[in-house]
């Protein structure tokens, strides 16, 4: 049997050529006919181009079919798929490509071009105009033929969103994405007659592997709209049994005064993960849809580690078990397991976890348990059951006057209060204590003083978790995967205690 994972989709869309592949927002739909024939053309032009296997093929493109088949031919061709954000200018996607190497690149016709000329590099636009690659792909003769691979072979490159230093490469083999699609399917019980709405990007693994991933292999259809948006997503639901989103998705429908259960007649799972679901969007969604979000738990290194279940209780603030052939673990800082209910680093191993980052073998080994265990760079709690809950990222654990102070527990008291839409919990630079606990909020109608929130919090929280100061903001900032992006956070708001004597 090929380690290409390639072969185990060509498998599968044989089987289901004529069923719908992928429906998009206009009306236009590909069957898995057209995929995988449109794949195939896109075959012999990446071939033509010059990518040979372990070659990388680097892609910042919109969200169209043609970029699924993009992805599906670098992968058949043995090529390795590195999907860059949209958003990147210029200048990022320089660093990406004296990084990556890759053999092709391929942008959007509207985005500039590359300034210079790389050797070896072909650059190409994915669109529909003149000398684009989907007129190239028009042109073709299709090639079936799939790359030999062993599964531990690259399949892609997926650069980590990089909020301390520059973005590390993770390296993700076949049998990585493979058997994390696998167990996916297996938790949260694909069915035949399922239809995934899908509203994620595609330069990220959520939408990439998890989502395209369990509809692909099960050769159902997926409803492909290009982006998130509220009034193009609520009239699809209906058609829809599976939704996967960030928890913005959920938080952006419950404002719509309009959505309701009526909406939600056909689904049978909605799906949260990349970010922290709060308890308060939890119960809200259960209120008003009369669905429990299944929040799983995941990081580009490592596709899917835990998901809560599918039968059973879903609890909100925990992302559950760990997946089939995934191992968890709480640990302390020599990687020494803890007893449940203690807090401290979430480490994993199992076929989901990556080979390693690009290039940087010291990286790697730093991340990297002798007993094989990958340090996330998260911090968790595990219960006596083996239910995981996510505290926060490592680097965002505030320690002042010398204890630890995880923002996860501060926020979710923060948000009870009806004043506060949301909130944000930073360590800022202090003469005193080392780090000041400040509340970054969103209040819902007029500012929230810090007296406010400290008399709330008097007898719910020790004093040295309690915010030193409370600032009121419009937004928190997000990047597109919806994470609170804190380090912009801490940056913005250092001084505020005054400078810091080093
Ligand atoms: P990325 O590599 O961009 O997918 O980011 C992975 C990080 O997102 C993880 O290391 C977690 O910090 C965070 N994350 C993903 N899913 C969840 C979740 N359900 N709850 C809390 N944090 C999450």
């Amino acid at each position: 049997m090929s380690g290409n994972f390639a072969a185990d989709l060509e498998t599968v869309f044989a089987a289901h050529g004529s069923r719908p592949a992928l429906r998009m927002a206009d009306g236009e739909s590909w069957t898995y006919s057209d995929l995988a024939e449109q794949t195939a053309r896109l075959a012999t032009v990446l071939v033509g181009a010059g990518v040979a296997p372990g070659e990388r093929v680097l892609a910042q493109v919109n969200k169209t079919p043609e970029a699924v088949a993009l992805y599906l031919a670098t992968l058949q061709v043995g090529g390795v798929y590195v999907p860059l954000n949209s958003a990147y200018t210029t200048t990022e996607v320089a660093y990406f490509l004296a990084d990556a190497q890759p053999r092709v690149f391929v942008r959007d016709a509207a985005s500039p071009a590359l300034k210079g000329e790389r050797a070896g590099l072909a650059e190409l636009t994915l669109g529909r105009g003149d000398g684009s690659l989907v007129q190239a792909m028009d042109a073709a003769q299709p090639c079936f033929e799939v790359a030999e691979r062993k599964g531990d072979d690259l399949a892609a490159l997926v650069y980590t969103s990089g909020t301390t230093g520059r973005s590390k490469g993770a390296m993700l083999t076949h049998d990585n994405i493979r058997s994390n699609a696998e167990a996916l399917r297996q938790c949260w019980g694909w069915r035949d007659d399922d239809v995934l709405l899908h509203a994620l990007p595609l330069f990220h693994v959520h939408g990439l592997f998890i989502a395209l991933h369990c509809a692909l292999l099960g050769g159902t259809p997926t409803i492909f709209l290009p982006r998130f948006d509220v009034r193009t997503v609520k009239r699809h639901l209906p058609e829809s049994t599976v939704m996967m989103g960030v928890p913005t998705f959920y938080t952006r429908l419950l404002q719509d005064a309009d959505f309701n259960r009526d909406h939600c007649r056909g689904m049978r799972l909605f799906i949260s993960g990349s970010a922290p679901l709060t308890e308060s969007t939890f119960d809200a969604w259960q209120a008003r849809t009369g669905h429990c979000i299944l929040e799983r738990y995941g990081m580009s290194e490592t596709i899917i580690n835990t998901s809560n279940p599918l039968h059973g209780e879903r609890v909100a603030g925990s992302v559950g078990f760990a997946l089939p052939g995934v191992a968890v673990r709480v640990a302390g800082e020599g990687g020494e397991p803890l007893p449940p209910g203690e807090v401290g680093g979430v480490e994993v191993r199992g076929e989901n976890v990556f080979k390693g980052y690009w290039r940087q073998p010291e990286k790697t080994a730093q991340e990297f348990r002798s007993d094989g265990y990958f340090v996330t760079g998260d911090l968790g709690v595990m219960d006596a059951e083996g239910r995981l809950s996510i505290v926060g990222r490592a680097r965002d654990l505030v320690i002042s006057g010398g204890y630890n102070v995880y923002p996860k527990e501060v926020e979710a008291l923060i948000d009870e209060l009806d004043a506060v839409d949301e909130s944000a919990v930073i360590g800022v630079p202090h003469s005193d204590f080392g780090e000041g606990v400040v509340a970054v909020v969103v209040p819902s109608g007029d500012p929230v003083s810090t007296e406010q929130v400290t008399a709330f919090l008097k007898d719910r929280l020790a004093r040295f978790k309690q915010p030193k100061r409370v600032i009121n903001v419009e937004a928190l900032p997000r990047n597109s995967m919806g994470k609170v992006q804190k380090n912009r956070l801490r940056k913005q708001f250092a001084a505020l205690f005054g400078r810091v004597p080093i």
